[in-house]
């Protein structure tokens, strides 16, 4: 049965309810709130909202909504302060659909959640659990799979309105729907083992994005337009510069540009898009821009082109829209969403606005990432795991000459480059080709050179380390043994396909069986170094480019640094040491 909570009668029970759980007996619980909307979309900025109601749902049945700010008949505001008091002391286990959320409503509402909490978004995502669609672990997507629910979505219920004033009738049916399918998933998905990182370290991070995400990063927005102005002057430049040399190419036909590049596309390794045509991705232009078989012509289109969709990019991807976030808070401070589960190796993402891949090779990218700067009196300090996936690639393939350079400190790119006898980019590339399954042909485009001086590059690669590909094996036996991939974190990942018979998939699936371990491990390490480094009183705002970013007062400047550099190299203990540069500066570019 569902009721609302509405009288002092019905709320004393909801109390008695809650004391009288056992330890860990698990509650589904929910909040709805209201508030402005963000400028990406239909989601509610929770920084600036207002808890409007929460829901309960018990294992014997019983759900019920407390209305605590709607247009209508709300339980009385010290009812409500008893009820919020009784939930923060309950032995019972709190079942969230987002604890990050939970997190911010909780801050907005001036109360705590109880000690033992559970999230089954988290839950979900770490086993790879979910329902399909845009959004597999989000509530509804996951009743529908796995309860054979038919849950409403909230615009149907909501109508365009703020929840305040959404009807009594639907916001009970809709509230305590949520919390009812929360436990239910719980109880459907299965607890974890008390010793799975789940709760040593996905649960708590996620009260630290809450964190991170309340302290927002300072925009220099007026620095800001006058870059915009330049970026649009630089853009516009390009295309009158374009149209003079190339009056006859539209510089976004991919048929006009190949006529244009000639030669090299198909010899350079450029890859060709699903309709058959070769990419124009700002890789291919800059790789055209500078190949020797490129003709005078067609490195300067190349360079043209590249120059042009730079400023675009940077334009239209990241400053406008960084711009308006940054205005929709009265200290001038973006505060991007930090999606736990936005990547499915374990892998955080920036989003809202995005600042995800922000181009730091060049000058134009560099004053983008300027305009992230510390506060007043502040300094930001930034760290770096330098080759993480490389110590992470030599810790499972074990003793051999990888894991021996490693541990004598060598350039690894150097060391290989001189070893097989190509260059530094080409080393790199052949470096990582493993973690990524990239072959031959992609080395070739790097050192300009044919296909078979590529091959024996790699051949040369496996004679120096042979535990790699060994290591890369032992990967791909063992995702076909058990079906998923498993990262250091415990994070699942279903491969269906690494026994098709069709080799296209089956070749998918055995590279995603070496990369999730890799990038999964390098995910779970910036968590555990992020949690080191609050423990140690460093507070995390950002995590871009593999850097974590903590913003201290100037004068404690170089101790957070020490100490942000100790959390991170003690992240965990691997067969090699974790390498790690920090520094402070004034914007994120002084700290790259
Ligand atoms: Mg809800």
């Amino acid at each position: 049965m569902s009721e609302l909570v509405v009288t002092a009668a019905s709320a004393r029970q909801l109390r008695e309810r809650l004391g009288n759980l056992a330890e860990g007996e698990p509650f589904g619980f929910d909040t709805e709130a209201s508030g402005p909307l963000l400028p990406s979309g239909k989601m509610i900025n929770v920084h600036r909202s207002e808890l409007t109601g929460m829901s309960f749902a018990f294992s014997d049945g019983y759900a019920c909504y407390v209305p605590v700010a709607h247009a209508w008949g709300n339980l009385a505001y010290s009812e409500v302060r008893a009820v919020l008091e009784a939930l923060g002391d309950t032995r019972g286990r709190c079942v969230v659909h987002g604890l990050k959320h939970e997190d911010h409503m909780s801050r907005r509402g001036s109360y705590a959640l109880p000690a033992h909490v559970m999230c089954t978004l988290l839950l979900s995502w770490i086993q790879d659990r979910g329902g399909g669609g845009k959004k597999p672990h989000g509530l509804k997507s996951l009743a529908r799979a796995h309860l054979g629910e038919e849950p409403q979505d909230f615009e149907h219920v909501s109508r365009g309105r703020q929840w305040r004033d959404v009807d009594p009738a639907d916001a009970l049916q809709y509230a305590t729907d949520d919390a009812k399918n929360t436990l239910r998933l719980f109880q459907h998905l299965g607890d974890v083992p008390a010793d799975h990182p789940l709760y040593a370290t996905e649960l708590p991070f996620a009260r630290l994005l809450a964190n991170m995400e309340r302290r927002g990063v300072r925009f220099h927005t007026s620095e800001a337009f006058e870059l915009s102005a330049t970026l649009a002057t630089r853009r516009q430049q390009t295309m009158e510069e374009w149209w003079w040399t190339f009056p006859d190419v539209s510089p976004s036909s991919g048929q006009q540009l190949q006529r244009l590049f000639g030669g090299p596309w198909g010899t350079a390794g450029v890859p060709r898009t699903k309709t058959g045509l070769y990419s124009t991705s700002a890789a291919t232009m800059g790789l055209l821009s500078t190949h020797p078989d490129s003709t005078e012509e067609g490195r300067r289109g190349a360079r043209l082109r590249l120059e042009y969709q730079e400023a675009n990019t940077l334009l239209s991807t990241y400053l406008a829209p960084i711009s308006i976030f940054a205005s929709l808070h009265a200290d001038g401070r973006i505060r991007p969403e930090a999606l736990q589960h936005g990547t499915r190796t374990g892998r955080i993402s920036m989003t809202s606005p995005t600042l995800m891949n922000i181009p730091v090779r060049t000058e134009m990218g560099r004053q983008v990432m300027s305009l992230f700067m510390a506060a007043h009196g502040c300094k930001l300090v930034a760290g770096d795991f330098s080759q993480v996936e490389l110590a992470i690639l030599a810790h499972y393939a074990g003793p051999g000459r990888l894991m021996t350079a490693l541990l004598e400190g060598r350039d690894m790119h150097d060391f290989l480059g001189a070893q097989v006898g190509i260059n530094r980019a080409g080393a790199k590339t052949l470096q990582y080709a493993h973690i990524y399954g990239s072959g031959p042909r992609k080395l070739a485009a790097v050192l300009h050179s044919d296909v078979d001086i590529a091959r024996r590059a790699f051949d040369a690669y496996r004679r120096l380390f042979p535990e790699v590909p060994r290591a890369v094996q032992r990967a791909i036996q063992a995702v076909r043994d058990r079906g998923y991939a498993r990262t250091l974190g415990g994070k699942v990942r279903h491969l269906p396909d690494i026994d098709s018979s069709d080799w296209r998939l089956r070749g998918a699936a055995e590279r995603i069986a070496v990369n999730t371990p890799i990038q999964g491990a390098s995910g779970y390490i910036t968590k555990l170094a992020m949690l080191r480094a609050e423990a140690a009183g460093v507070p995390c705002i950002l995590q871009v480019h593999d850097s974590i970013v903590a913003e201290v007062p100037a004068r404690e400047a170089e101790d957070a640094r020490v100490a942000l550099q100790e959390a991170m190299r003690g992240a965990m203990m691997l067969r090699v040491p974790l390498r790690v540069e920090a520094k402070t500066g004034d914007t994120l570019v002084d700290v790259k």
